[in-house]
């Protein structure tokens, strides 16, 4: 991937919300470009089913200390079968599906078209799930951990038999046919049963940042975040040497933009941070940095009222200096294309250098509460530093 953005493109590399990598700034050789990219195996099993393969699972799949079940497998059925059968390429690139196993480290705002959540009960696994939210969300209904597969495909089938061209995603099609309809429908196909009041509990936000112990004792994993998701080709292949000398050769990412390296000993952890901090990339929850995500901005996208990248790193220098690491998204226009949640702190660029502030508020659609106008970042600096003491992060 790092010789690819260096030959066929300007060498940028960015870690998106989904957990992907993007090549951006590509030039005409986009064909070599894709080739090389086959060919180091990162495409999909049938061309045609590329953009369809939108499954997130956490970055901690298998190894996670918290988890109830490795999702691993029935994420590579469920792939195996959208790949394979025509029907399902007529899915939206953009319809997504999560598959949580219980793990502590898992994405649990981003709404998907249709999510799985492990839990227990009476000593059983079964799967929750629901439509057009999140797992933190009251769930729909459950099944049986053996009928997860059965259930994606089931609604996923149910979805295209029903929606029009123009209905991407579940949530047009809930505002015209009820839940309880679909359910009815799908409980002819699986064995659902409608749920008890289980619900989801909310993780801990930085458990993607720094080393944490493995379900396997003696190793950890350890997540990094590059500046802003911003990746260059020696920091992607400093990363990869090190999976090499200290992991397990691989590299997983995360939806949070970062990096994370499985299967690290414990004790070549400090040495494992110290070399990621060489490439740049940040291991510590207290860097402001690490906190903070920003669209391609002005520099990347026509649509950018500001350069909010550029920005960003110099509200996080402002924030350092008061030793504060609120968790803030700078985008350049109410698109969003950085957060596919709700940020604690939105910045929405109106001109170059000038944002309104909006604070989540769950009463508010969209970015939440708008607090102030068309503030510099310096003033929103100041401004975040005084609200330093409330619950932001919370
Ligand atoms: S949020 Fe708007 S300005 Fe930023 S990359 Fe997306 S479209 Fe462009």
């Amino acid at each position: 991937m790092a010789d690819a953005a260096e030959r066929y493109a300007g060498g940028v590399i960015e870690a998106t919300n989904r957990a992907n990598l993007q090549i951006r700034g590509v030039g005409s050789q986009q064909a070599a470009l894709i080739h090389s990219l086959l060919a180091a195996g990162l495409g999909p099993s049938h061309a045609a089913g590329d953009d369809v393969r939108n499954l997130m699972l956490s970055p901690a799949a298998g190894i996670d200390r918290q988890m109830l079940f490795d999702t691993r497998s029935l994420a590579e059925q469920i792939l195996a079968t959208v790949q394979r059968h025509e029907r399902f390429h007529d899915l939206s690139a953009k319809f997504a599906v999560q598959l949580d196993g219980g793990e502590a480290l898992a994405m649990l705002e981003h709404p998907h078209d249709l999510w799985l959540s492990a839990f227990e009960r009476d000593g059983e696994q079964r799967l929750a799930f629901g439509l057009a939210g999140c797992p933190t969300d009251a769930p729909a209904g459950s099944v049986a951990l053996g009928e997860g597969h059965g259930l994606v495909i089931a609604v996923l089938e149910l979805f295209l038999e029903w929606a029009r061209p123009e209905q991407t995603r579940m949530r047009h099609l809930l505002a015209e046919h009820s839940i309880e309809n679909l359910l009815t429908r799908l409980a002819q196909r699986v064995s659902i049963e409608v749920m008890p009041d289980w619900r989801r509990s909310p993780n801990s936000s930085v458990l993607h940042i720094g080393a944490y112990p493995q379900l396997e004792p003696g190793f950890v994993y350890v997540g990094a975040v590059p500046p802003l998701g911003r990746l260059d080709p020696a920091m992607l292949r400093g990363a990869a040497q090190l999976a090499d000398d200290f992991g397990d050769a691989s590299l997983r990412f995360t939806p949070w933009q970062s990096l994370l390296l499985p299967n690290v000993r414990n004790e070549d952890c400090a040495e494992v941070i110290r070399r990621l901090e060489q490439l740049g990339l940040s291991c510590q929850a207290g860097q402001p940095l690490t906190r903070m995500i920003a669209c391609s901005g002005s520099t990347g996208c026509g649509k950018s009222l500001a350069d909010t990248k550029g920005d960003a790193l110099q509200l996080a220098a402002l924030l350092q200096r008061h030793g504060h690491a609120p968790s803030v998204h700078l985008s350049g226009c109410p698109r969003s294309c950085a957060a596919a949640h709700t940020a604690p702190a939105t910045l929405l660029a109106v001109a170059p250098g000038h944002y309104d502030l909006y604070f989540r508020d769950a009463a508010q659609p969209g970015f939440g509460a708008l607090h102030a106008r068309n503030l510099t970042i310096e003033a929103v600096a100041a401004l975040l530093d005084a609200r330093s003491r409330s619950p932001l992060d919370a």
